[in-house]
């Protein structure tokens, strides 16, 4: 074995919205997680792989921690507790300018890293929008708890701070074997990220608890003979109201769905990518384990 190589897992654990999405992809340079001003737009663990000199660093973003009411808010939560208990390193994030940060969802992340004793940074996110030193009281009660190594303050959103997190997280990796060829990004399918595009724009252009009963499959991937390639997805939802307000006037906004995640895939894929969406109704699929799972939903359950 190469003494000098490192490699570790180090997973992004937060309440909904702290940033975490923002930041993997930061990390990566890559928009492989999807990102939206809403809670709960991560709904399982996204591995993403990072080369840091010799050190390479596999980043699991993770959906919130939060109180789960309904099935498939269970299995998400479940999906980040165990990404935590499954890494080498927490980085545990936190929105630094919301008017409370340690609410219970942070308390009982604290709680969690007592019992796990888990080597720990914290992060403290979105400093663009709040100045530092009204950080200041919040970092010293956080460094007093003595679960973190480090605390940083960064902007996932204009990078502020991020090559700094990489250069410390390096160290702080068992040395060993890296775990994935250094070109490779992910173990995401493609199609699967192909869908979180498609569930991205539902996410930003439609209001509500719309976002929250809708699911995204990719039925067919067919590569073209002239580089391009054509795309099938369904747009699931819960009910026939839901389907007319996916649909909008006239076809309208399920056209600008499919015209934002085809632009974003072509730009990610580097080729022309033709993209189609049905839209379908079924009933109650977030309660639905076989659903869930064929939604990768429940894939940190077979690692
Ligand atoms: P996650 O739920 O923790 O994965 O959070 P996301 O990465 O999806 O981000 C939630 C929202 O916060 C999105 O609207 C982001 O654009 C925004 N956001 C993330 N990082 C920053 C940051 O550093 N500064 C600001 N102002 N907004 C951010
Ligand atoms: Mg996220």
């Amino acid at each position: 074995m190469d003494k000098t190589k490192r490699c570790g897992f180090i997973a992004l654990l937060g309440p909904p919205n702290a940033g975490k999405s923002t930041l993997m992809n930061q990390m990566l340079g890559s928009k492989l997680s999807i990102i939206s001003p809403k809670p709960q737009t991560t709904r399982s663990r996204v591995l993403g792989v990072a080369m840091e000199g010799n050190t390479q660093l596999v980043f699991l973003d993770l959906p919130g921690v939060f109180m789960p009411k309904r099935k498939m808010e269970r299995v998400m939560v479940e999906a980040a507790w165990e990404g935590a208990r499954s890494a080498d390193l927490v980085m545990v994030m936190f929105d630094a300018s919301k008017k409370v940060v340690m609410t219970s969802e942070a308390r009982s992340i604290l709680k969690w890293l007592t019992t796990e004793k888990k080597q720990a940074i914290l992060v403290l996110n979105k400093v663009d929008a709040i100045p530092k030193e009204r950080l200041l009281g919040l970092a010293q009660e956080l460094t007093a708890t003595n679960l973190f190594t480090d605390v940083l303050m960064i902007s996932a959103k204009t990078a502020d701070g991020v090559p700094d997190l990489l250069k410390l997280v390096a160290p702080k990796m068992p040395a060993g074997e890296w775990q994935y060829p250094e070109d490779q990004l992910t173990d995401m399918p493609e199609r699967l990220w192909a869908s979180e595009l498609t569930r991205e724009q539902v996410f930003l252009q439609l209001k509500e608890e719309l976002p929250y009963a809708a699911a995204v499959e990719t039925e067919s991937w067919e590569e073209r003979r002239d580089g391009s390639v054509a795309i099938g997805q369904i747009v699931y939802v819960q009910k026939e109201t839901q389907r007319a307000i996916v649909l909008g006037k006239g076809g309208a906004r399920i056209k600008e769905i499919g015209q934002k995640a085809r632009e974003e895939m072509g730009r990610e894929l580097e080729r022309k990518v033709h993209l189609t969406l049905h839209i379908k109704v079924k009933e109650n699929w977030s309660e639905d384990i076989n659903f869930l799972k064929a939604q990768g939903l429940l894939g940190h359950l077979e690692r």
